[in-house]
């Protein structure tokens, strides 16, 4: 199944224009079998994202961006985090000691909000996204490259912020998931893959290919 790991709405993320009913509704029309809400050092959607989740049957999954003072990551199943900006490789433990997973956020975005070298230099991550809608061909490409080095998990996701953006990009999952310990179990597993939304549907891209990952975003 196909999940967009990375997406921002308007309660918790200022910087987003996204209400998650017209999130679900995108989502749903692409073809993604759930979505994941990362708010800016937020987790503050939880509970209503859960009603949701319940009421429409459609998984929706909190978890969080959090801007760590080398740059952001996306972490999923805790329940505590920092109310302030600390050492990547402090949140990293914090998020393993709770039993959670994590990724690096577009890695290398000219924006000074990426991992960058760091990646080199932390341990405990589980995997690297590789491909982020709002991100250039050759910052992803770079952290596919990263991703191989490091052996990481790689992940699609659309960090979207508008609606045009919803499910751009995405990660196959080989199995399919509706609860947040059945993405937590999936995620550990690995397996997942980046894929982009084209002509109707997902692509997935095989990042050894780098070709593939080029044509991806011309
Ligand atoms: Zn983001």
């Amino acid at each position: 199944m196909f999940i967009d790991t990375h997406m921002h709405e308007m309660t918790y993320s200022k910087d987003s224009f996204l209400k998650l009913d017209q999130m679900v509704s995108i989502a749903r029309q692409k073809g993604l079998g759930g979505i994941c809400i990362t708010d800016h050092d937020s987790m503050g959607l939880k509970e209503y994202a859960a009603e949701y989740a319940a009421r429409t049957g459609f998984p929706v999954f909190v978890g969080i961006e959090f801007f760590s003072l080398q740059g952001d990551i996306v972490a999923f199943g805790i329940d505590e985090y920092p109310k302030e900006r600390i050492p990547a490789q402090d949140f990293i433990d914090l998020v393993k000691a709770q039993g959670g997973v994590c990724f690096a956020a577009h890695p290398f975005r000219n924006n000074n909000r990426g991992l960058e070298d760091n990646l080199r230099r932390v341990h405990g991550l589980d995997g690297l996204e590789v491909l982020n809608g709002s991100t250039s061909a050759d910052a992803c490409r770079k952290a596919a490259e990263y991703a191989l080095e490091l052996g990481l998990f790689t992940l699609g996701s659309s960090d979207c912020h508008i609606p045009e953006k919803v499910g751009v990009c995405a990660t196959y999952f080989p199995e399919e998931v509706h609860t947040m310990q059945e993405f937590l179990a999936a995620f550990k597993k690995g397996g997942m893959k980046p894929a982009y939304y084209t002509e109707g549907g997902y692509q997935v891209i095989d990042i050894k290919n780098s070709v593939n990952l080029r044509a991806a975003w011309i």
